[in-house]
């Protein structure tokens, strides 16, 4: 009868990393999403950034971000 008793003082209410997504223009997230209400045009679950639909306008950056960070290779340019 061994009782594990891992459940200390590390218990706390935090969130892993990549479970919370931040917008890169207003700071929303995935828990406090704009005041009129909101949706990911354009998020990243691994870097937790994106661009929410109250901010169209940065999509053309995240876009030029996006692709200088990953999806290199592309025979496009
Ligand atoms: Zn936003
Ligand atoms: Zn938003």
């Amino acid at each position: 009868m061994a009782r594990n008793q891992i459940a200390s003082a590390a218990t706390r209410q935090v969130l892993p990393v990549g479970m919370v997504s931040t917008c890169i223009g207003c700071g929303c997230d995935d828990l406090h999403a704009c005041p009129t209400g909101c949706q990911w045009l354009r998020v990243d679950r691994e870097r937790g950034d994106g661009v929410c639909s109250q901010c169209g306008n940065l999509v053309e950056a995240w876009d030029h971000n996006a692709r200088r960070g990953k999806a290199l290779g592309a025979a496009h340019g």
